[in-house]
């Protein structure tokens, strides 16, 4: 039953360009209201996925299925997914409101249908004080939010966010974040890109960590920790010097040194996705 209920469903996704293996064998399912994060360093392949789950480039081989109607390539299925790509897609000499006008009219929606739609995206992304603004006067994480409002204003069940955050200010990271989990808790579902790890811990519900083409693991990020995370750092100042040891037994690693020697203080650190990330493949993802 769970094929059945999934609103995205990839079947071993294949695409190169020329000699480049970009997606190699990506097989994938999003429930409803999930915030699914795809993981990964430039080059391994996020993207590309991410543009033949929404119909923008054909597979050489694989099959991709949207809430059980069929292949993005169908101009229905298609209207069920809203894209917020890397690049804007804004004119800065117009207002946010008549960007969003355009953009929507593009969608066939009708002018009171549109008036009611503008409203609520502006306000889904904090921008409804804006809206009359020329967009060329936006700080970029006002243009990113708008993007994200471009991308809601037919209400699409299905939302892909490719860096959303990328280059934003706190204060609009903070805004795209919330926005992200409210409309995952009304019950869109959310396909986030990303390579900032603490922003997949914060909101996805689960992550896939992709390199080289291929998916290394997925689940949620607790049980990716748990399961390839590796030991507990153990972190003991002393006055001169600071120790990290990796352990299973911090408690008696504690005693053990403080029948050595006095420390000032010591702390726990659990590892984190980077560590999984590291464990997974070999390499850092801040590389
Ligand atoms: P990511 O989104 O994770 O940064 P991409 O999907 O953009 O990764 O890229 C995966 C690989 O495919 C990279 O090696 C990239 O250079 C290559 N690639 C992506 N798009 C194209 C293209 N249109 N033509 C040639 N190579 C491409």
């Amino acid at each position: 039953m769970a094929i059945l209920s999934a609103v995205l469903q990839i079947k071993e996704l294949h695409k190169r360009f020329g000699a480049t293996v970009a997606v190699d064998g990506i097989s994938l399912s999003i429930e409803k209201g999930e915030i699914f994060g795809l993981l990964g360093p430039n080059g391994a392949g996020k993207s590309t996925t991410v543009n033949m789950a929404v119909g923008a480039l054909q597979p050489d081989s694989g099959e991709i299925c949207i809430a059980g109607q069929g292949a993005p390539s169908k101009p229905e299925v298609r209207r069920m997914i809203g894209v917020a790509p890397q690049e804007l897609a804004l004119y800065d000499e117009m207002s946010g409101v008549e960007n969003l006008h355009f953009l929507g009219s593009l969608y066939g929606l009708s002018r009171t249908t549109l008036r009611t739609r503008i409203g609520e995206v502006l306000e889904e992304v904090g921008l409804q004080d804006r809206g009359g603004d020329r967009v060329g006067g936006y700080s970029g994480g006002m243009k990113r939010r708008l993007n994200i409002a471009a991308a809601l204003i037919h209400n699409p069940s299905l939302l892909f966010l490719d860096e959303p955050t990328a280059g934003v200010d706190p204060q609009s990271r903070n805004k795209i974040l919330e926005t992200t989990e409210r409309l995952a808790k009304e019950g869109t579902t959310i396909v986030y890109t990303t390579h900032y790890m603490e922003e997949a811990e914060r909101v996805c519900h689960r992550v896939a960590i992709v390199d080289g083409a291929k998916i290394k693991a997925i689940d949620t990020v607790a049980n990716l920790i748990s399961e390839h995370g590796g030991q507990d750092t153990l972190v003991v100042e002393f006055q001169d010097e600071t120790l990290r040891l990796q352990t299973e037994k911090p408690l008696e690693e504690l005693n053990r040194l403080a029948a050595e020697r006095a420390f000032e203080r010591f702390h726990l650190e659990r590892p984190t996705l980077e560590q999984v990330f590291l464990n997974l493949t070999g390499r850092s993802l801040r590389d």
